[in-house]
């Protein structure tokens, strides 16, 4: 009778005899750590995970291993910290598990609005599968403004106003894209100033990048005007191209590509060492971070390339979003000539070049793709990014660190993310094969962890099945 009621009593409960599966602390046991803080590689340590956080590390030899742990032989496998994409668009949420399932634990929204904040509060509470998010305002531009839905400010009144209302709503940055004015440019710098807010974005055509990074401006995407900013003809090409624009018949924004030709030829025959130097002495004294973005910049080159078009990874696309990638319909790449399309090319050389010797000038990195945009992809893109940092000239570990401890310095968050230290949050990737050795060894995933939760390989290539299937079975949704 008693056991009858004791049985009973149990089924009404939710299930208290089987502690959640968080509560087991987890231990990597002979792993080598990365730990990302420029220290050397630490074979054989031992990794104790409990809760969402790091709670010890040290040698396997001697570790105490709580006697209720979760052990993992990691043998022969490489710790390093969960990834960040610096420079993201997404708007699907059923998609978000891309990321983790390559081991993007975060990821910084460039253009945010409301439902980027529900899905962060979501993620936080464990009831949606997602990478951290930071997240940007949404792009705030001149008028008329090159995207249709970004917000155009007309005069500096009008961009105070935007930082101010940003703030209320909790944007994390403000995003600044081209066309903005300059005296909106330095009313939003200003403003952002006093409201505690970075900014960050695109260096507008109407500001030099050095007037931008000695406005304050956090992080310059895309190495936007850099080119320019290296020519000994700058102020000409900076005026040129803002003349390119005008207002089209129905108002949208046009730019002219046959003015804007000549300019990007005369920006590379009149490159100067010595502004260059100058430049990136400039980005390290006021500590203006760089996120290249070279998949996006390679890809809207190289479009053409099969080797682009026909990359199998689409298939884990939403199709509408896989059709918005044909160059045919991108206002982009539609009406390059081919002349046009050979200077892209050698102005993308070229920007890739200026990598290792701002590296070398002490300039930092972030590791950024733009996601959403042609054959960027969510996750999986970060892996060629660092592929193409370290092609760029920075070490192996340069790029990783673009990936991990650069973004928590970046966001003000290193005291909680981007090594694998004691007292971090545990996010972590688990690689078969050293990245040191070859940074393509980053897509070896065997394990990620995040917030201290373990998804094993099996539960990695799940959470890509399920994407890449119902794709392909309804064929448009
Ligand atoms: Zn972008």
């Amino acid at each position: 009778m008693k056991k009858m009621f004791l049985a009973l009593l149990l089924l009404a409960l939710p299930a208290p005899s089987q502690p959640p599966q968080a509560a087991r602390p987890l231990v990597l046991a002979h792993v080598t750590v990365l730990d990302m803080t420029g220290a050397g590689a630490r074979p054989d340590m031992a990794v104790l995970i409990s809760g969402d956080r790091i709670a010890g590390l040290g040698p396997s030899d001697g570790f105490r291993v709580p006697q209720d742990a979760q052990v993992i032989d990691a043998a022969g496998k490489f710790l390093i910290p969960g990834l960040w994409d610096m420079h993201v668009h997404w708007l699907h949420k059923d998609y978000l598990p891309l990321f983790l399932a390559n081991g993007v634990t975060g990821v910084r929204i460039m253009w945010g609005d409301a439902m980027h904040h529900e899905w962060r509060r979501e993620i936080e509470q464990g009831t949606l599968r997602g990478p951290r998010l930071a997240i940007g305002s949404p792009i705030v531009d001149g008028s008329p403004p090159i995207w249709p839905g970004s917000t155009p400010v007309k005069d500096a009144a009008e961009g105070r106003q935007f930082v101010i209302q940003q703030k209320q709503q909790g944007a994390d940055f403000i995003k600044v894209y081209s066309r903005l004015s300059r005296d909106a440019y330095f009313a939003i710098a200003d403003e952002a100033k006093k409201q505690g807010l970075p900014f960050a974005g695109h260096v507008p055509d109407s500001v030099s990048v050095m007037e931008a990074s000695d406005a304050g401006q956090k992080s310059i995407e895309h190495l936007t005007g850099v080119l320019a900013a290296c020519s000994t003809r700058e102020e000409e090409l900076r005026k040129g191209r803002d003349a390119a624009w005008s207002k089209g018949p129905t108002g949208q924004p046009v730019f002219n590509r046959a003015a804007a030709r000549p300019l990007t030829r005369l920006a590379l025959d009149t490159f100067s060492a010595e502004k260059a130097n100058a430049l990136f002495a400039r980005f390290v004294r006021n500590h203006t971070w760089q996120c290249p973005t070279l998949t996006v910049l390679r890809n809207m080159a190289f479009i053409q390339d099969p080797a682009i078009r026909n990359d199998p990874r689409v298939k884990y696309m939403p199709p509408d979003i896989a059709a918005t990638w044909d160059p045919a319909g991108d206002f982009r790449l539609k009406d390059r000539t081919e002349e046009d399309v050979a200077l892209q090319q050698e102005t993308y050389r070229k920007l890739k070049d200026l990598i290792r010797p701002m590296r070398r000038a002490g300039v930092d990195f972030l590791a950024g793709t733009d996601v959403l945009n042609p054959y960027c992809f969510p996750g999986f893109s970060l892996h060629d990014e660092l592929t193409l940092l370290v092609e760029a000239g920075l070490t192996p570990l340069e790029a990783l660190q673009a990936a991990t401890i650069n973004p928590a310095r970046y966001l003000g968050k290193d005291k909680d993310l981007g090594t694998v230290e004691k007292g971090k949050l545990a996010d972590l990737v688990l690689l078969e094969a050293n990245p040191l050795d070859d940074i393509g060894n980053t897509k070896k995933i065997a394990a990620v962890v995040f917030g201290g939760k373990l998804l094993a390989k099996a539960e990695l290539q799940k959470m890509l099945a399920d994407l890449e299937a119902p794709a392909k079975k309804e064929g448009g949704r």
